[in-house]
């Protein structure tokens, strides 16, 4: 299993980190050691003293596919749940300034939250609406209308380059308002209104 993760797919939060409005989809990847399942405490990492919350849409892969038309893709996923994106900032700066890969900043351990999948059914894939809420407070707002690559063209563009495989998990991007998080911190998610997890921050 792989967990792909696109980066810079909302406008604001392109904007908020000062980066360019990508012309196709930034692509990076996680291990499944990343994964943070079942509601567990995020201990902060050492190595870093500026952990983001970054709260995405995420599609789970049903179907062995590559090359994959975008008019085909929806057949590809029937399920969703809310991520975290947890990424160390500070690193990631560091990197990006020397022009290195992001990994380091982005794939360490418990660096993917997940909640539990919920069916899309009848729901418009690109009209949901999910939040992030900081000990009660809403932090990040995001509605998959405003993606700049739909659900559908990032599996277009990544089945180009990977096999997409059964279990697979899509990190569709995160909106504005990302922000650290702190040891006492509680992280709570929300999609269409309905609570998908909840995270201590230790
Ligand atoms: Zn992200």
């Amino acid at each position: 299993m792989k967990i792909i993760c696109i980066g810079r797919n909302y406008r604001d939060h392109a904007l908020e980190l000062k980066n360019d409005i990508p012309t196709e989809p930034v692509i990076f990847l996680k291990p499944d050691s990343a994964l943070l399942l079942n509601n567990k405490p995020f201990f902060i990492p050492e190595f870093s003293n500026d952990v983001h919350h970054e709260i995405e849409l995420v599609v789970r892969i049903n179907k062995l596919g590559r090359h994959i038309e975008t008019k085909f893709a929806h057949t590809y996923y029937d399920e969703i749940a809310l991520g975290i994106d947890f990424t160390a900032r500070d690193l990631q700066n560091e990197l990006k300034k020397k022009g290195l890969p992001w990994e380091l900043a982005k794939a360490f351990d418990q660096s993917a939250l997940l909640s539990p999948f919920v069916a899309l059914g009848e729901h418009n894939i690109q009209d949901l609406h999910f939040t992030l809420e900081k000990n009660g407070q809403t932090v990040q707002t995001g509605h998959t209308a405003d993606m700049l690559f739909s659900v559908n063209e990032i599996i277009a563009f990544v089945s180009q380059y990977f096999t997409l495989k059964i279990g697979d998990l899509i990190y569709t991007g995160t909106p504005a308002g990302v922000g650290p998080v702190a040891i006492g911190d509680r992280l709570t998610g929300y999609l269409e209104g309905v609570e998908m997890f909840y995270c201590n921050i230790k």
